[in-house]
Formats: C-alpha cells, structure tokens, sequence
C-alpha cells in the first residue's frame, strides 16, 4: 500500500483497517513525521491551532477496583490514601479559574459509595456557584450507575472521560481481573452519552500483547461509538502492579512508546476530524517535551496537573509521573511558554467544546424537527 492511498482512504472517512494499519506501522522518521504534519493539517483544518486547556484535580487515590496496571489499584499497600475536602478542592479550582483555565476536570480512583456520589455532587454545585457557572466541569470518576451519573449532569458537569482502556474484550480480560466487566464499561459510555454528556475515552497504547490489529480497531471502535473526545496515552509501568512483573527493561521501550501513541494521534485526528484529542501527561512522562510533539502530531487539547502539590506524591497511575514537585504555577507559565513557542493560541476563558459534540447535537435537532 501506499502512504498517499492510506491517508486518502481516511480523508475520505473510508476507513478501511488495511491503511490504518498501514501507517500505525510506519517506521522511518520521514515517514512518521510526513503522518504527523498531515495529522497537524488535518487539526488546523478542523479545530484550528488552538490549545485548550483542562485543569485537572486529583480529588482522591481511594479507589474500590483492581486494574492490573495501576499503581492507585485498591491492592498496592504502599500507597498513602487521601481524599480532599471539598474547601481544598474549591481552593484548585478556583486557581484554575483565576488564572482563566475555561474547564477542569475532577479525576479520581473509583468509589460506588452514597457518600461519594453526593460529595461530588455538592463539589460540582459549589464550583458553579463560585464560577457564576463560567467554569466547566469534566469528570473522571470511573464507573457508575445511571442514578448517579444523571445527578452530577443536573448539578453541572458536562464532560465525562472514562477510557475503554482497550476495545478488544480479551486483552480488557488480561487488563483486569475478573470482578470488572467489559460489557458494563461499554454500557456505561452508552449511558453517559444518553444522558447528554460530551463523552471522552481512550486507551493505553503499547500494552503487553496488544497488536497494530487491536490499535487500528481500537480508532475504528471510537467512530462507531462516536465519541466527542478522545484522551489515550502510552502504558507506563508502577512497580508495585502485576502489569509491571513481565518488564525487565522499560527505558529501552520509551521511544517506541512514544511513537506509537504519537502515531496513534495522528491517524485518530486524520480520520476523526473534529473531536477534541488530549496530549496526556504520559507523553511528558516518556519525553519532557512529549505533549508539545502530542499537539504537533494533531492534539489540541493539554490537561495542566492542578493538584495541590502535598497530594502529588499519591496520584501516581504510572511511574516517574511529571512535576510532582512542582507548584502548579510554574508548571503553568512553563507550559504556556512552550506552546506560544510552537506557534499556537490557547483558549483561555473558553469551555472549547468539541467542534463534533455541536454537529452531532445539530444533526439530531434537524432529524427531530
Ligand atoms: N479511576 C478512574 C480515573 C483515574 S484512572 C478510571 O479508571 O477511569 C485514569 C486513567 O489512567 C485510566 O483510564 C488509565 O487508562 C490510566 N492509567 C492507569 N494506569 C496507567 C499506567 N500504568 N500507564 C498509563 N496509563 C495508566
Ligand atoms: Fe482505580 Fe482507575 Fe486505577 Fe483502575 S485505573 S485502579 S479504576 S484509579
């Protein structure tokens, strides 16, 4: 096949797995880079060259399940758990706001509880009261029933990320022990989508037995569910996670991580237009400039840590997780520098819904008038 044939096969959204495949494969550096400056067209084209930034909280490390490859997983003694208060939460956001962060997003380890539900739900009130609504809210909180998802929609939260962490039933199967369900995660990202949410998922790229079949299933699987934004970064091990038993040397497969998740932006944005696509903090885990090369590859979106710092040390998901030590002001003004470097805007003081969430909401008005 050739690189001209693949890309025009997704130009034209005939996206046949062949090309997918095709240029989930490249190898070379010219090749690579002529992908990423296609994808990079592509997103001017689209979205624009604009940065949109989501704050994100890491409310709390408590969490009820087991993934095998996180380091918050309820069975990893070493971890010191916390959960904020809701003041200590408000005092993140509002840092957000002040320094015109449009959105936040409130992340946290899975918890099915009452009390839960209902600390986030008076969370969610609080922020839109001391925003006068300005601030959009995203959430990030796992698996729940429907009962709980409608609540924090009607409190405020517009946005939902929940990552399908793989597409293919049998690798989610060696991701996850079997207390956790497939069929439910599925059926919690239809439900999300019902009740009105801008829905985001994504999953880990470079998993161990994951194939080019499973990644260019993986973007196929994103289309027909027709998601509005898309957050995927590479897998990173913790040490103190089953996941991490089979490496023996994880640096020397940084770089083809980085590619590959690279790779996979690149060919999500050419086929997927006009979602919203994060440059996650795992980039930067891998390479220091790794989210900037995210955003050249086809991102438009960069998720700022805004965590106090006391609580950093605790939200590690993966290891050698970026500026743990760093307050989230100089975190702040160094990213903006490097941004304005690559030549693009952030949009500050906007919410930067995805351009897809209006079409699709357009197209549904039109189909019920
Ligand atoms: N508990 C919530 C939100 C926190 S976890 C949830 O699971 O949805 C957020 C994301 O972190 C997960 O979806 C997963 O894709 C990512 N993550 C966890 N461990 C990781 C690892 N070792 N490498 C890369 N990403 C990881
Ligand atoms: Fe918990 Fe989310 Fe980590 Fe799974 S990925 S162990 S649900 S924090």
């Amino acid at each position: 096949m050739k690189f001209e044939t693949a890309i025009d096969n997704l130009e034209l959204s005939r996206p046949d797995k062949e090309s997918l495949m095709f240029l989930l494969d490249l190898k070379s550096k010219e090749d690579c880079e002529r992908l990423y400056s296609k994808a990079y067209d592509m997103k001017a084209k689209y979205v624009g060259k604009k940065v949109f930034f989501r704050g994100i909280v890491e409310f709390s490390n408590l969490c009820e399940k087991n993934c095998y490859y996180c380091g918050l997983r309820r069975e990893n003694k070493f971890v010191k758990r916390y959960k904020m208060t809701e003041s200590q939460a408000l005092r993140d956001a509002k840092w957000a706001f002040d320094n015109k962060f449009g959105s936040i997003v409130i992340q946290a380890g899975e918890r099915t509880d009452k009390a839960f539900a209902k600390l986030i739900e008076k969370l969610i009130l609080k922020i839109k009261e001391e925003s006068n609504g300005k601030l959009g809210i995203t959430l990030s909180l796992g698996e729940q029933e429907k009962d709980t998802y409608k609540r924090w929609f009607d409190a405020g939260a517009h946005r939902y990320l929940l990552r399908i962490e793989s597409s293919n039933e049998d690798l989610y199967k060696t991701l996850h022990p079997s207390d956790h369900s497939f069929a439910k995660r599925i059926k919690s990202l239809e439900t999300l989508s019902h009740l009105g949410y801008q829905l985001g998922s994504g999953v880990m790229i470079g998993l161990p037995g994951q194939t080019t079949e499973h990644l260019a299933d993986d973007i196929l699987f994103f289309r027909n569910m027709d998601f509005d934004m898309i957050g995927m970064g590479p897998f990173i091990i913790h040490k103190d996670t089953p996941l991490a038993e089979g490496f023996t040397n994880f640096e020397e497969l940084k770089e083809r991580q980085l590619e590959l998740s690279l790779k996979m932006i690149a060919v999500s944005r050419i086929l997927l237009k006009d979602v919203n696509i994060a440059s996650t903090t795992a980039l930067q885990a891998l390479k220091p400039d790794g989210r900037e090369l995210g955003l050249l590859a086809g991102a438009n979106v960069i998720m700022p840590n805004i965590t106090d710092i006391e609580f950093r040390p605790y939200y590690q998901l993966y290891e050698n997780k970026p500026c743990i030590n760093e307050g989230y002001g100089e975190c702040n003004s160094c990213l903006k520098r490097r941004i304005e470097f690559l030549g693009e805007t952030i949009g500050l003081n906007e919410w930067g819904d995805p351009i897809h969430f209006s079409r699709k909401m357009q197209s549904m008005k039109q189909r019920n008038s």
